[in-house]
């Protein structure tokens, strides 16, 4: 029995997609899981992207490397994006984490506490994170991976992400023992002379083509599903849902469906959101309220307990977040906790 609303997660599609940008990046890839993976669970997309003999992990928080390392064990290494926040060291130690180091004072931070595996950030143009290449420190001991980040990965003819590699090879090529991490999912597309030693590909993992639309090299792997909790025929001049937020202009077939914003399905949706029912798009319609939509399904066959599809195989994850003015990114962090994953 599937729970009415539900995060279907295919975790051979998401091994599929960690192979295929190995192979199109032409490095190893570094699976980026922060943010529980985007939100379809770290635990259970780490642990399938070891099998596939991922080593290397990125989150974004302390707490969430900690959550990763006892779930994963001691093998991989689970680098910190966050760095070395104040008074976080012995906690980044006891996990056996390593921080990428952002600034002098968490070098300063990490050193004072013992010091050990860490990574670098270089800023190269994003100026969100890390140290000018004018500025990077020396070499230091326990310093094994040096990393940059690109600032339009998902277009392909923006000039900067030339200068960003450059600048990035130019700054590491002053830590010849570390490993140079460079391209996230967009920057694995753009040529092999992105990929350096390591990619830290997350979106494109989890189903988000590298541009912000459906691409036929990555396959879907989230399915975000609702159960139909009822059918109803609504008449010419009745309205559906809260404000009147739609009036039918003529008969209609509504159902009511099991996922609500308090699932993640945006009220951004109204009035643009498409929903796949039995393989064919039709619109929400109205608000879109706490618990359920609606959605228009005249001239289907649609029954109690039949389900559709937020967004999936029939409804791609970069269509479904445009249609809300957003970002598969957003879209996926945005399914709650009330939502269970189911792995299959
Ligand atoms: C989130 C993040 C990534 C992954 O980016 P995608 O676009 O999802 O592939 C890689 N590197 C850094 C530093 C990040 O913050």
């Amino acid at each position: 029995m599937t729970a009415p609303a539900a995060l279907t997660v295919d975790l051979d599609a998401l091994a599929g997609n960690f192979r295929t940008l190995e192979r199109i990046g032409g490095a190893p890839a570094h699976p980026v899981v922060k943010a529980d993976a985007y939100g379809l669970g770290a635990a259970a997309c780490a642990e399938r992207l070891m099998r596939e003999g991922a080593r290397t992990f990125f989150v974004a928080r302390t707490r969430e490397g900690e959550q990763l390392r006892a779930a994963l064990g001691a093998t991989p290494a689970i680098y910190v994006l966050d760095g070395c926040l104040t008074g976080r060291a012995a906690r980044l130690r006891a996990a056996d984490l390593r921080p990428i180091l952002n600034t002098e004072a968490q070098i300063a931070e990490w050193r004072a506490a013992g010091g050990g595996r860490c990574g670098l950030q270089i800023d190269t143009g994003m100026n969100r994170l890390g140290f000018r290449p004018e500025a990077a420190p020396e070499p230091f001991a326990g310093l094994d991976l040096v990393l940059s980040h690109l600032a339009c990965a998902d277009d392909p003819a923006e000039p900067m992400n030339a200068r960003q590699r450059d600048a990035f090879a130019a700054a590491a090529a002053r830590y010849p023992g570390a490993v140079r991490s460079f391209a996230n999912s967009g920057g694995i597309f753009l040529g092999r002379d992105y990929g350096f030693d390591a990619t830290r590909p997350g979106v494109c993992l989890y189903g988000g083509g590298p541009e912000g639309r459906p691409d036929p090299r990555i396959r879907p792997v989230a399915t975000l599903s609702a159960e139909v909790l009822q059918v109803c025929d609504v008449a010419a001049g009745e309205s559906v849902g809260y404000s009147r937020g739609f009036v039918a202009d003529g008969p209609r077939r509504i159902t009511t469906c099991a996922a609500g914003y308090a699932d993640g399905v945006l009220r951004a949706y109204s009035p643009r959101g498409l929903v796949a029912v039995g393989g064919e798009l039709r619109p929400i319609v109205g608000r879109v309220s706490m618990d359920v939509c609606a959605i228009d399904v005249t001239g289907l066959e649609v029954a109690v307990g039949d389900r559709v599809e937020l967004f999936g195989a029939h409804r791609m994850l970069d269509d479904a977040a445009a249609a809300a003015g957003t970002i598969a990114y957003e879209l996926l962090t945005s399914v709650t906790a009330r939502v269970p994953r189911i792995y299959v």
